[in-house]
């Protein structure tokens, strides 16, 4: 029911930034290297989500906004080797049931593509629509209809800042995609997509910090560990400057972070913590990156292990650039 589909979608969509997360994943599994994200009112009064990566034939268009209508899993068995970031075909759905959602939509290969329209939860209509090749999603009136979940939200300014940490650590985690974000008509985010992590630091946080961010390469087994960690002097004050990557995933792990920070030795002043971002490679069975569908932890099948190589990484990248 209506009622039904707007409770489920309260379960993955929080806030503004959970749509742009959402939406910026089905982008990167449609393998696209560039996407742009604008953004109105803290996303309230529109996010839209342009890529152009593969897109969705007119014929699938209207699956893809039906619940657990994935075209990801073959299999169960997937499940644990999964390497796309999205699976349970629950956010498109959940989006359109909490607000005004137009797709327009082309796969490269067809000669026209399609667009399909919802308001809170209704489907609209569906009607073919020469369009570039990609997927565009537009979001509008967020809530519009609930007010409960409105009331919920931050200011504009606030849930701004989300989304803009969120396009940040995807941008991080993905070099190779040009990622662009506009907050109200003015660009904010601009990643060159050249595939060097150095290159997304220096968009993202500019030269100063660029110029000091020290390489962490490290490789045990099968297991590595890289990135960059600034140098003691660039910490912040809050841990959202530390970006954790699994596998290129950008996800939160307790203990990880702590190694990170454990590797600055006592060189950072109390309550500061290090601007780094930290890539942990391993295979796809040493760690479960699907415990939740919305929450970020993880669970490694060794953590005390990678807990001491983290740690061992960055305090070598530290030392060998100490002045
Ligand atoms: P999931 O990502 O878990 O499969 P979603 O509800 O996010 O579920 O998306 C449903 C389906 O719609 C996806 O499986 C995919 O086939 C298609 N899709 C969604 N967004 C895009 C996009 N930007 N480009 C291409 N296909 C997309
Ligand atoms: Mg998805």
């Amino acid at each position: 029911s209506h009622v039904a589909a707007q409770i489920a979608a309260g379960e993955v969509i929080e806030r503004p930034a959970s749509v742009v997360k959402e939406l910026l994943e089905n982008s990167l599994d449609a393998n696209a290297t560039g996407i742009s994200v604008s953004i109105r009112e803290g996303g309230v009064a529109e996010i839209r989500v342009t890529d152009n990566g593969c897109g969705i034939t007119p014929d699938e268009l209207d699956l893809a906004f039906r619940h657990h209508a994935t075209s990801k899993l073959a299999t169960v068995d997937d499940l644990r080797t999964v390497s796309t970031l999205g699976f349970r075909g629950e956010a498109l759905p959940s989006v359109a049931a909490v607000a005004r959602v137009v797709c327009s939509t082309r796969p490269p290969d067809a000669e026209s593509g399609a667009c399909i329209e919802f308001r809170h939860g209704t489907r609209v209509g569906q009607r073919r629509e020469g369009c570039p090749p990609g997927t565009s999603v537009q979001v509008a009136d967020l809530f519009g209809d609930l007010p409960a979940r409105r009331k919920f939200l931050r200011s504009a300014s606030a849930e701004t800042a989300r989304i803009q940490e969120v396009v940040t650590r995807y941008a991080l985690a993905h070099p190779e995609v040009r990622f662009t974000l506009s907050v109200d008509g003015r660009e904010t985010v601009n990643t060159p997509g050249s595939g060097r992590l150095q290159d997304v630091i220096l968009s993202v946080y500019g030269s100063e910090v660029a110029g000091r961010m020290l390489p962490v390469s490290l490789v045990d087994g099968e297991v590595s560990v890289d990135g960059y960690s600034g140098a003691p002097d660039l910490n912040r004050r809050n841990r959202s400057y530390t970006t954790l990557l699994v596998n290129r995933r950008w996800v939160y792990d307790r203990s990880i972070y702590y190694a990170i920070e454990q590797a600055y030795q006592g060189s950072l002043p109390e309550r500061r913590f290090p601007l780094a971002v930290i890539n942990i490679g391993l295979p796809s069975d040493q760690v479960d990156v699907n415990s939740h569908p919305t929450k970020r932890e993880v669970r490694f099948r060794q953590g005390d292990r990678l807990f001491s190589l983290v740690q061992r990484a960055v305090r070598e990248a530290l030392i060998a650039h100490a002045p």
